[in-house]
């Protein structure tokens, strides 16, 4: 079935205006997503009508919420074939997930002179957690190599690992690449040597569907913003048996079962790890901008960037002088580039003159820059409310970019 994207287009009320007289082409959906009118709504109608603190209260109000809270986490575990809705902790986004699990698992599982293994495609939101984790605890950072296609090379992943391997965490989805990795292996590959696997899926749960006890991953962290939804809210997964291991990582009200000034203890799993006032508000819009994609299809989305992509690849291949950065076989619907002798900032600003928005620079990936020598690259990043015909228009720009520098 193909998608309708005109009928699509008009869920999102922000693709529906001009930037500098032109209309908006948006590409830059690796950053951060557009939200359709649902999730704006549900925002709104909490606020309205609805708000109140979840959990502490036995009034009307506030015991409706919980539920609906509850219930978001209910939509997020079916989203991703969790076992348990306890394995769902929301957090504020992958960030806080990622170092919820370096924090609490390293506290509980990691020593002196044990190994972590990240890879040289890890935003740095995967890459600093660790590095704290291994100065806190004398501990060694491994990292697997890429190949000039920007492909992890397994045989050298499988070299790294050793009996004092205590943790593997690799993304999905390159964000500066858009390189899918093939996680199922390494998993495959880590748990034949009992080692846990913790996957970054902050850029490839918007791009197909994700099944947790299929990908057998340890731990799952993705964020709200980048999938439809609000920011400020994300999921951290864990399979019970490790979050149950682990202490806690942030502190306070709710993640509590007693306090005394003698001794604290926990509450049991999701709450052990949702500290304070959780974003009940956001978690609850961003399960309606799951059932929102959900209506639309995962399969269907993932076929339309697909043939987005391919377009979008032939077209910019086309162009002399552009280099193609990330040329894996499996790829999500990213393109990063450089132009030859034309910085990326400039063709930026010349680009964005044009109403279309695309990114520059490093993506907080900066050891994938070092790995092709380069400083930084321009990133047009699709989503499934991109057309063919603002494919064109970047390519157009882009004609017109290497007429003023070149
Ligand atoms: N990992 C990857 C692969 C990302 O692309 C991003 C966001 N660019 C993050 C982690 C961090 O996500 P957030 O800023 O939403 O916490």
């Amino acid at each position: 079935m193909s998608l309708d994207i005109k009928k699509i287009r008009t869920d999102f009320p922000i693709l529906n205006q001009e930037i500098y007289g032109k209309p908006l082409v948006y590409f830059d959906n690796g950053a951060t997503t557009q939200k359709p009118q649902v999730v704006i709504d549900e925002e709104v109608k909490i606020y309205s009508h609805e708000n109140s603190n979840i959990h502490r209260g036995v009034h009307f109000l506030s015991e409706q919420l919980t539920q609906r809270f509850e219930d978001a986490r209910k939509v997020v575990q079916k989203f991703i074939n969790a076992k348990y809705d306890h394995e769902i902790i929301f957090t504020s986004g992958t960030t806080q997930s990622i170092n919820t699990v370096a924090y609490s698992f390293g506290e509980r599982f990691v020593n002196e002179e044990d190994e972590i293994i990240i890879s040289t495609l890890e935003h740095h939101s995967n890459i600093v957690p660790w590095q704290l984790l291994c100065e806190r605890k004398k501990a060694i950072l491994k990292v697997i190599p890429i190949n000039d296609a920007g492909e992890l090379l397994i045989d050298e992943f499988e070299k790294l690992i050793s009996p004092k391997t205590r943790i593997v965490a690799i993304n999905q989805v390159s964000n500066a690449l858009g390189t899918v990795n093939d996680v199922k292996g390494i998993i495959n590959i880590s748990h034949k040597h009992n080692i846990p696997v913790l996957i970054d899926g902050a850029q490839s749960i918007q791009h197909g569907k994700t099944d947790v006890q299929d990908m057998d991953c340890d731990f799952f962290a993705f964020s709200g913003h980048k999938l439809y939804g609000p920011t400020g809210i994300g999921v951290l997964y864990g399979k019970e048996k490790w979050l149950n291991k682990m202490p806690p990582f942030l502190s306070g009200g709710e993640m509590i079962k007693k306090v005394s000034f003698e001794k604290t203890t926990f509450n049991e799993l999701p709450f052990k790890f949702e500290a304070g006032t959780p974003n009940f508000t956001s978690a609850i819009a961003m399960s309606k901008a799951i059932e929102y994609i959900q209506a639309i299809g995962l399969n269907e989305i993932a076929d339309y960037e697909k043939e987005l992509l391919n377009y979008a690849t032939e077209k910019l291949q086309s162009i002399k002088g552009l280099k193609i950065i990330g040329t894996s076989k499996n790829k999500v619907s990213l393109i990063s580039f450089i132009l030859e002798n034309i910085h990326h900032y400039d063709a930026g600003m010349v680009i964005d003159k044009m109403g279309i928005a695309v990114r520059t620079g490093h993506h907080c990936a900066e050891p994938v820059m070092q790995r092709f020598n380069i400083e930084g690259t321009l990133r047009a990043s699709f989503s499934f409310y991109n057309t063919k015909e603002e494919i064109d228009k970047l390519y157009n720009a882009i004609l017109t970019v290497k007429q003023m520098f070149g």
